[in-house]
Protein backbone atom coordinates (compact mmCIF):
# COMPACT_ATOMS: atom_id res chain seq x y z
CA UNK A 1 0.00 0.00 0.00
CA UNK A 2 2.83 2.21 0.57
CA UNK A 3 3.53 2.76 -2.91
CA UNK A 4 0.15 3.72 -3.56
CA UNK A 5 0.25 6.82 -1.22
CA UNK A 6 3.64 7.87 -2.16
CA UNK A 7 2.50 7.67 -6.07
CA UNK A 8 -1.08 9.43 -4.96
CA UNK A 9 0.58 12.49 -3.40
CA UNK A 10 3.95 12.52 -5.07
CA UNK A 11 3.59 10.72 -7.82
CA UNK A 12 3.55 14.50 -10.07
CA UNK A 13 7.73 14.58 -9.29
CA UNK A 14 8.38 10.69 -9.11
CA UNK A 15 7.95 10.01 -5.81
CA UNK A 16 7.25 6.55 -5.60
CA UNK A 17 10.12 5.93 -8.61
CA UNK A 18 12.61 7.40 -6.23
CA UNK A 19 11.79 5.37 -3.68
CA UNK A 20 11.90 2.13 -6.06
CA UNK A 21 15.30 4.13 -6.72
CA UNK A 22 14.27 4.35 -10.44
CA UNK A 23 16.01 7.51 -10.55
CA UNK A 24 16.07 7.82 -14.68
CA UNK A 25 12.55 7.35 -14.22
CA UNK A 26 11.85 9.36 -11.31
CA UNK A 27 13.72 12.55 -12.73
CA UNK A 28 11.51 12.23 -15.93
CA UNK A 29 8.51 12.51 -13.65
CA UNK A 30 10.00 15.21 -11.58
CA UNK A 31 10.42 17.48 -15.35
CA UNK A 32 7.15 16.31 -16.51
CA UNK A 33 5.25 16.90 -13.83
CA UNK A 34 4.45 12.53 -13.97
CA UNK A 35 4.63 12.31 -17.64
CA UNK A 36 1.72 15.00 -17.44
CA UNK A 37 -0.02 13.25 -15.12
CA UNK A 38 -0.80 10.51 -17.26
CA UNK A 39 2.24 8.62 -16.13
CA UNK A 40 0.98 9.62 -12.34
CA UNK A 41 -2.88 8.49 -13.13
CA UNK A 42 -1.82 5.58 -14.37
CA UNK A 43 0.78 4.40 -12.14
CA UNK A 44 -1.55 5.10 -9.07
CA UNK A 45 -3.89 2.75 -10.78
CA UNK A 46 -1.81 0.03 -11.45
CA UNK A 47 -0.41 0.89 -7.61
CA UNK A 48 -3.71 0.54 -6.29
CA UNK A 49 -4.88 -2.53 -8.33
CA UNK A 50 -1.84 -4.41 -6.49
CA UNK A 51 -2.10 -3.07 -3.45
CA UNK A 52 -5.80 -4.43 -3.05
CA UNK A 53 -4.46 -7.50 -4.64
CA UNK A 54 -2.00 -7.95 -1.98
CA UNK A 55 1.07 -8.30 -4.33
CA UNK A 56 4.19 -7.82 -2.87
CA UNK A 57 5.83 -5.34 -4.43
CA UNK A 58 9.22 -5.74 -2.45
CA UNK A 59 9.69 -9.45 -4.48
CA UNK A 60 8.22 -7.85 -7.85
CA UNK A 61 11.67 -5.35 -7.13
CA UNK A 62 13.94 -7.87 -6.06
CA UNK A 63 12.65 -10.43 -8.95
CA UNK A 64 13.16 -7.89 -11.39
CA UNK A 65 16.59 -6.67 -10.27
CA UNK A 66 17.52 -10.62 -9.89
CA UNK A 67 16.57 -10.68 -13.67
CA UNK A 68 18.44 -7.43 -14.80
CA UNK A 69 21.76 -9.03 -13.07
CA UNK A 70 20.76 -12.65 -14.81
CA UNK A 71 20.59 -10.32 -18.15
CA UNK A 72 23.89 -8.53 -17.99
CA UNK A 73 25.51 -11.82 -17.10
CA UNK A 74 23.84 -13.95 -20.31
CA UNK A 75 25.05 -10.58 -22.64
CA UNK A 76 28.66 -10.61 -21.00
CA UNK A 77 29.00 -14.54 -21.21
CA UNK A 78 27.46 -14.10 -25.42
CA UNK A 79 30.45 -11.78 -25.81
CA UNK A 80 32.83 -13.43 -24.65
CA UNK A 81 31.49 -16.37 -26.84
CA UNK A 82 31.57 -13.85 -29.61
CA UNK A 83 35.59 -13.22 -28.85
CA UNK A 84 36.49 -16.40 -28.92
CA UNK A 85 34.77 -17.43 -32.01
CA UNK A 86 36.03 -14.11 -33.75
CA UNK A 87 39.80 -14.83 -32.07
CA UNK A 88 39.10 -18.58 -33.15
CA UNK A 89 38.32 -17.30 -37.13
CA UNK A 90 40.94 -14.95 -37.30
CA UNK A 91 43.56 -17.47 -36.29
CA UNK A 92 42.02 -20.35 -39.62
CA UNK A 93 42.17 -16.98 -41.63
CA UNK A 94 45.73 -16.39 -41.13
CA UNK A 95 46.88 -19.99 -41.12
CA UNK A 96 45.04 -19.89 -44.81
CA UNK A 97 47.12 -16.63 -45.51
CA UNK A 98 43.36 -15.22 -46.91
CA UNK A 99 43.14 -11.86 -46.85
CA UNK A 100 40.41 -10.48 -45.03
CA UNK A 101 38.50 -7.70 -43.35
CA UNK A 102 39.83 -6.55 -40.00
CA UNK A 103 36.80 -5.15 -39.60
CA UNK A 104 34.31 -7.97 -40.19
CA UNK A 105 36.76 -11.04 -40.87
CA UNK A 106 34.50 -11.30 -44.34
CA UNK A 107 36.94 -12.64 -46.98
CA UNK A 108 34.87 -10.93 -50.14
CA UNK A 109 37.87 -8.38 -50.27
CA UNK A 110 38.48 -6.26 -53.71
CA UNK A 111 41.78 -4.75 -54.23
CA UNK A 112 41.35 -0.95 -54.82
CA UNK A 113 44.14 0.53 -56.97
CA UNK A 114 45.18 4.57 -55.93
CA UNK A 115 45.77 6.57 -58.37
CA UNK A 116 49.51 6.88 -59.11
CA UNK A 117 49.29 10.63 -59.27
CA UNK A 118 48.59 10.43 -55.42
CA UNK A 119 52.14 8.94 -54.71
CA UNK A 120 53.88 10.74 -57.46
CA UNK A 121 52.53 13.75 -55.97
CA UNK A 122 53.65 12.76 -51.94
CA UNK A 123 57.10 12.09 -53.42
CA UNK A 124 57.59 15.44 -55.15
CA UNK A 125 56.09 17.64 -51.90
CA UNK A 126 58.52 15.58 -49.74
CA UNK A 127 61.50 16.40 -51.94
CA UNK A 128 60.46 19.72 -52.61
CA UNK A 129 59.54 20.79 -49.21
CA UNK A 130 62.17 18.82 -47.02
CA UNK A 131 64.82 17.75 -48.55
CA UNK A 132 66.08 14.86 -51.41
CA UNK A 133 66.11 12.31 -49.02
CA UNK A 134 62.38 13.05 -47.22
CA UNK A 135 61.36 12.67 -51.17
CA UNK A 136 63.12 9.18 -51.14
CA UNK A 137 61.25 8.38 -48.39
CA UNK A 138 58.23 9.71 -49.53
CA UNK A 139 58.83 7.49 -52.76
CA UNK A 140 59.47 4.39 -51.01
CA UNK A 141 56.38 4.55 -48.33
CA UNK A 142 54.08 6.02 -51.15
CA UNK A 143 54.89 2.73 -53.45
CA UNK A 144 54.44 0.47 -50.31
CA UNK A 145 51.10 2.41 -49.42
CA UNK A 146 49.84 1.84 -53.65
CA UNK A 147 45.98 1.12 -53.06
CA UNK A 148 44.03 -0.40 -50.67
CA UNK A 149 41.38 -3.37 -49.73
CA UNK A 150 37.57 -2.49 -49.71
CA UNK A 151 35.38 -4.68 -47.13
CA UNK A 152 32.19 -5.89 -49.95
CA UNK A 153 30.67 -7.05 -46.70
CA UNK A 154 30.53 -3.76 -44.42
CA UNK A 155 32.64 -1.35 -46.53
CA UNK A 156 35.57 -0.64 -44.16
CA UNK A 157 38.85 0.18 -46.01
CA UNK A 158 42.58 -0.36 -45.38
CA UNK A 159 45.78 0.12 -46.83
CA UNK A 160 48.15 -2.31 -48.17
ZN1 LIG B 1 34.23 -5.96 -43.42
Amino acid sequence: MKDFWLCLFGGWFGLHKFYRKEYGMGFLYFLTCGIFGFGWLIDAVILLVKALKKVDIDEEYRAKQQKKIERKEQARLQRERELAARQERIEQLEKEGAVYCPKCLSTSVQYVERRKRLSIGRAVAGTVLLNPLWGAVGAVTSKKHYGFIKCLKCGYQWRV
